[in-house]
């Protein structure tokens, strides 16, 4: 199996040209899509994702360095190479300013065409391997090793964005933090590995337990936060109660055989319109999780802040 076939956009004004550029292209082995005007070429190029564009500089209507910009907008790098006059040297220096990649004088030479063609895809599949590349690190960033669920980082990072919108706009949000009851204990007894399962095992249950549109991490070492936007103190108290029920019934296949724990759970409910900054609340759900503890495990403690 080969790679996939590139798709040439040709924007051009002149049908004649337009063929051209395409029967050169094709004779490259390349697929090749065709626009009339500017507008039909920025429409084409969402649409039929190209992997590269040529484009004509003089059109009525948009000309070619607005459909450049335009073009060069769009979130993924698409190679734009721009077809000038043959010494149009100011053309060359408005289309770069455009965001051009690269400059072709009409008439072009077949080969001369397909050579460049050639070179700009490869930057644009090195490109493309790039982006994939730093899209996985910035997700590993993300994600808790063990768990696979989000790391401390990510809990922080959408902590203070829920924060913020919570508090700008008078919307509830509740905080739950829970901690898994006398873990050292398992650890002891089965061993770290054991514990590892346990862990990996509640950290699932809590992450099915969870709605879609709440958020669940690792914030240390059996400790999960949820953050629970728009959802007020009644949720907040069925929200934690869910938690903890869904890791009561829980049951953990090991070596050692069918292991249960609990979890205690302190919950914040904040009305969003009390004035109180994010890690004072974070710290409410915190002390509840310490009185859960306090008052025998197992149990989820909630307060609640309004104005
Ligand atoms: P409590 O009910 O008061 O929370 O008791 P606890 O034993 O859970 O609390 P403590 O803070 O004393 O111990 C937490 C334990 O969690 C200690 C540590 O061995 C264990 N732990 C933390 N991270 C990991 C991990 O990644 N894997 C394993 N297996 N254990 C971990
Ligand atoms: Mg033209
Ligand atoms: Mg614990
Ligand atoms: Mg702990």
């Amino acid at each position: 199996m080969g790679a996939p076939v590139s798709t040439i956009l040709i924007i051009d004004d002149t049908r004649g040209t337009r063929e051209e550029l395409a029967r050169i292209c094709e004779e490259a082995g390349y697929k090749t899509v065709l626009a009339d005007s500017g507008l039909e070429g920025i429409r084409l190029s969402r649409e039929s994702s190209p992997s590269l564009v040529l484009l004509d500089v003089e059109m009525p209507g948009l000309d070619g360095y607005k459909v450049a910009a335009a073009i060069k907008q769009q979130p993924v790098f698409v190679p734009v190479m721009l077809l000038t006059g043959r010494t149009d040297l100011d053309a060359k220096r408005r289309g770069q300013a455009a965001g051009a990649d690269d400059f072709l004088s009409k008439p072009v030479q077949p080969l001369e065409l397909q050579i460049r063609i050639a070179a700009m895809l490869r930057i644009k599949t090195l490109t493309d391997q790039l982006d994939a590349a730093n899209r996985r690190l910035a997700e590993i960033a993300d994600t808790d090793g063990l768990t696979q669920i989000a790391n401390r980082r990510r809990f922080d990072q959408l902590y203070a964005i829920e924060h913020e919108r919570a508090d700008r706009y008078h919307r509830p949000l509740s905080i739950a933090i829970a901690d898994i009851d006398l873990f050292k204990k398992i650890n002891d007894t089965h061993g770290h590995a054991i514990g590892d399962l346990a862990l990996k095992a509640v950290s699932a249950a809590l992450a099915e337990t969870i709605r879609r549109s709440d958020y669940l991490a690792r914030i240390g070492g059996e400790e999960f936060g949820v953050i629970a936007p728009e959802v007020g103190p009644a949720g907040a108290l069925t929200l934690g109660e869910r938690l903890r029920k869904r890791v009561e019934g829980l049951v953990v296949p090991t070596d050692a055989g069918e292991l249960q724990v609990t979890i205690s759970v302190g919950v914040v409910a904040w009305d969003g319109s009390a004035k109180i900054d994010a890690p004072a609340l974070l710290k409410l759900a915190d002390d509840g999780l310490y009185q859960a503890k306090q008052n025998g495990r197992n149990r989820v403690m909630l307060s609640a802040v309004r104005a």
